[in-house]
């Protein structure tokens, strides 16, 4: 299928899933995941109307930048390493992946350095697999203290990457729930500095029930570019 058949299905399954659990198309931003994929394709979607889209390699989301219209929004979605924080700030609206809070000083330490704000989520491995990125869900509690002090980076909300489904999405809803519910708990404990207005769930596979379970950003890349190649 091309990019707009591809776009038009998303916009549609987003809708009808906000639509099932009552809410508005509005809270949903979709965030096209473009890695990989040739700067052709991300204007292909940008004519489209799309203006977020997802990388998750700085070399990757630097060399896209400055070949493709201004007023697209990148956000990092992979994981970040250290010694690469600097070279992104400034040039993302919205880093997904901030999995230990040696990358948070990092980041808070670089955007204090440039005179900027970042905005970070903070990723949370719900499977508690040993593969995965992210603080585990009893980790976040015993780190809003450190992330209260932050002067240049500001926590928005929460992301989190659910296990490849075997067989039905529906497997990855008690992930989605737990997320949610981890927001509202960290919410209710009103930390300066940290606010959980986003939450970053669902991929291709998945983002429907991601969005009924209260996504505010879903992240599709082949469900729109199609299959990747070779290594991500
Ligand atoms: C690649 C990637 C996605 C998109 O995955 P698809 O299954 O192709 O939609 C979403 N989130 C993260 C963190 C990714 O690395």
């Amino acid at each position: 299928m091309m990019v707009k058949d591809n776009l038009i299905l998303a916009e549609q399954k987003i809708s009808e899933a906000c639509k099932r659990s009552g809410r508005d198309r509005s809270e949903v931003k979709l965030i096209a995941v473009s890695k990989t994929k040739p700067v052709e394709m991300v204007q292909e979607a940008y004519d489209l109307g799309i203006r977020d889209f997802g990388e998750n390699k700085v070399k990757e989301m630097l060399g896209k930048e400055p070949l493709l219209p201004e007023d697209i929004c990148w956000h990092m979605i992979g994981h970040l390493q250290t010694n690469k924080v600097k070279d992104i700030i400034g040039k993302t609206v919205l880093i997904h992946s901030i999995d230990s809070i040696k990358l948070s000083d990092t980041i808070d330490f670089a955007a204090r350095k440039a005179k900027q704000t970042v905005n970070g989520l903070l990723e949370v491995n719900i499977s508690g697999e040993e593969t995965k990125f992210g603080f585990s869900p009893e980790e976040l509690f015993s780190v809003l203290d450190r992330l209260k002090q932050y002067r240049n980076l500001k926590i928005c909300g929460l992301m989190t990457v659910a296990a490849p489904i075997q067989n039905d999405p529906e497997e990855n809803r008690p992930v989605f729930r737990r997320l949610k519910q981890l927001s509202i708990d960290i919410k209710q404990k009103n930390v300066d500095n940290v606010s959980m207005n986003i939450l970053s769930m669902g991929m291709s596979d998945d983002y429907c029930v991601a969005v009924e379970e209260g996504a505010t950003c879903v992240r599709i890349g082949t469900g729109i570019f199609g299959v990747r190649e070779g290594r991500e």
